[in-house]
């Protein structure tokens, strides 16, 4: 049994990330990982999808996407060959509470990532249902696709495909799509989405798969914390009710055995925030714990994007939400066909709007319309800061870009 400083399960952006940083720090870390290292983000989702909306056509997305993956996980197999790393390429099982496989270490990070939560809807092992890995493996277009839910993977597929060609139809239980979302911003989303030929049927419930009249049926109705085998019943780990492993605010397990040391659970394993830019996030977090460093990472401001044409995104709470809350708030609006950019750009499709509180002070933002998402990014640095109104009307924005979209919200 050969004792280091950390073991870590999974190679996902949590696990690579939490191994790379804490190898920097001096650490010796143990990685296991039992499929390809990158994770589901690298593999099966944020990458591949990514190269999908920035593809013309279905096949020319099939080809780019083997080619961005594979040379994105050698970075990764790069990151991973730092001295002070070792990737054994198995899944990980506890054995007890500091060993795993050969290795024992007072500090372990379990980051096994999420999986495809599948309804049991009747007929949902008919031949055409697949999950969003399924769908990115598919070797010939479908001519039409039936999408199951209209969360952020549902609605990025079936942008995706409608812009393919594909006829797409999105059936969601809800009465709004992208529920994250304020839903002034998803309505307009969805209704210019239909726009342009997909077909969303709201508040529908699907009973049985064989009334889908469609080559392919996405199941898209979300992901599950991915638990299973690794033997944490055995060390007194109780699941939460939605199959996430329960932490506190730093990440660490709240129940188990470690009476002498810490184990973390970091990313879609512990259901908090399903995003990769949060698994990240959250790795650095817990080394710094680790190693008894200080940082002043804001888990609270976590901004988001949906990848539809034109792309979403959000930092902070809905309106609806600060409304549910009896909040003080003041909307400000701002419109893409308002902006010189987005006209020179002709994406003048979408709304931003941002929250200010009484005393000035950014309590959020969301928006749909060309890169949007890098503007929010903008808002959550800002957010970060404790920037005021003022100060950000005082802030020079470069003309003509499609950040004075956001400028022209607070002037
Ligand atoms: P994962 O990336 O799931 O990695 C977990 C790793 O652990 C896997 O490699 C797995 O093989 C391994 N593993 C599992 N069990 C064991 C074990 N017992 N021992 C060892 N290893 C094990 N997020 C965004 O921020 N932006 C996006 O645009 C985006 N798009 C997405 C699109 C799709 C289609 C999907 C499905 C997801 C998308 N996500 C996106 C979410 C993002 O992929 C996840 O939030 C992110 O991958 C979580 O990282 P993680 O490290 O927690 O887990």
């Amino acid at each position: 049994m050969e004792k280091v400083d950390l073991i870590i399960l999974g190679a996902g952006p949590g696990g690579y990330r939490a191994a790379e940083y804490a190898a920097k720090q001096g650490l010796k870390v143990v990685v296991f990982e039992g499929s390809e290292v990158g994770g589901t983000c690298l593999n099966v989702g944020c990458i591949p999808t990514k190269t999908y909306v920035h593809s013309a056509t279905f096949a020319e997305a099939r080809e780019r996407m083997a080619t961005v993956v594979a040379q994105l996980r050698q970075g990764v197999e790069g990151i991973l060959s730092h001295p002070n790393i070792t990737l054994v390429r198995e899944n990980g099982v506890f054995t007890d509470a500091h060993t795993v496989g050969d290795y024992t270490a007072d500090n372990i990070i379990i980051a096994t990532g999420s999986e495809t939560k599948w309804l049991p809807i009747k007929g949902k092992d008919d031949p055409r249902v697949v999950d969003s890995t399924g769908l990115l493996n598919l070797e010939t277009q479908p001519k039409r696709l039936a999408i199951i839910g209209a969360g952020v993977i549902g609605m990025e597929f079936a942008s995706v495909f409608n812009r393919f060609g594909t006829e797409v139809t999105v059936i969601e239980y809800l009465k709004e799509c992208l529920p994250a979302l304020d839903s002034d911003i998803a309505k307009r989303l969805r209704k210019y989405l239909e726009k342009q030929g997909i077909t969303f049927k709201m508040k529908t419930a699907v009973e049985d798969i064989a009334a889908i009249d469609a080559d392919v049926v996405l199941m898209a109705t979300g992901r599950k914390p991915r638990t299973e085998g690794l033997g944490l019943e055995a060390i007194g780990v109780n699941l939460a009710p939605n199959g996430a492993i329960p932490v506190d605010d730093n990440y660490q397990i709240v129940n188990g055995q470690w009476p002498n040391g810490k184990c973390y659970a970091i990313g879609d394993v512990n259901g908090k925030q399903m995003l990769a830019h949060a698994a990240e996030m959250q790795a650095i977090h817990a080394v710094n714990q680790i190693i008894g460093k200080k940082d002043g990472i804001d888990f609270s401001i976590m901004p988001a994007a949906i990848f539809t044409q034109p792309e979403a995104a959000c930092v902070g709470p809905t309106e609806d939400l600060l409304k549910e809350q009896g909040l003080a708030y003041e909307c400000k609006k701002s419109f893409w066909r308002a902006n010189g950019k987005a006209m020179a750009m002709n994406e003048t499709e979408g709304l931003l709007k941002l929250f200010v509180s009484p005393d000035g002070l950014i309590l959020g933002c969301h928006a749909y319309g060309a890169h949007s998402a890098d503007i929010i990014q903008e808002v959550s640095v800002l957010m970060c800061k404790h920037t005021t109104m003022a100060e950000l009307a005082d802030m020079v924005h470069i003309h003509p870009t499609l950040s004075e979209i956001l400028k022209s919200a607070v002037d």
